[in-house]
């Protein structure tokens, strides 16, 4: 991959602009806290916005009309940077989280969704050196983090 240095502060609201219309149209709200100050990371910028278009993706069909998607950055003190995307959806059952990450795994009828969006996102992030994690339960929404390693200085 790419190596370059990519403010994720950046990066996120590029990608929420992408889905600007579409939240408009539904009346979805998506509202960011970005860190001041968040240190880059070296890192692919292209795969990386593809990690965060999918899972804004899925919030937004997760979240019905007039849902809430929240975006935020943080960095903390074992080095790693933070991205967060939390919707206020439907959640998943135990089930359905044991499962998200498999290729082809679709809650979505046909058509709709192939379950290929969140395999590629886990396979990017794990050759990216970091990590995504998942809360979810049914009727509380849900989050995802990615964290990923800084630079050492
Ligand atoms: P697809 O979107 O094509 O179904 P994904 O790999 O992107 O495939 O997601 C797999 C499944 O994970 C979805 O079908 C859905 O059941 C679940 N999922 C992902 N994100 C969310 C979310 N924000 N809220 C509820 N369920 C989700
Ligand atoms: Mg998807």
């Amino acid at each position: 991959p790419l190596h370059e240095n990519v403010d994720l502060n950046v990066l996120a609201e590029q990608t929420i602009r992408f889905l600007r219309q579409e939240a408009l149209h539904r009346n979805i709200h998506i509202d960011t806290e970005l860190a001041p100050d968040l240190p880059r990371v070296t890192t692919d910028g292209n795969q990386l916005q593809q990690v965060i278009l999918n899972i804004l993706d899925n919030a937004l069909d997760a979240v019905g009309q007039d849902g809430q998607i929240w975006v935020s950055t943080a960095s903390d003190e074992c080095g790693e940077v933070l991205l967060t995307i939390r919707d206020d959806g439907p959640g998943m059952s135990s089930e359905t989280l044991n499962h998200i990450f498999e290729p082809f795994y679709t809650t979505k009828s046909v058509g709709e969704g192939t379950g290929l969006g969140l395999s590629i996102c886990f396979s990017i992030i794990e050759k990216l050196g970091g990590r995504i994690e998942v809360r979810s339960a049914p009727g509380e929404g849900s989050v995802f983090t990615i964290r990923l390693p800084r630079p050492q200085a």
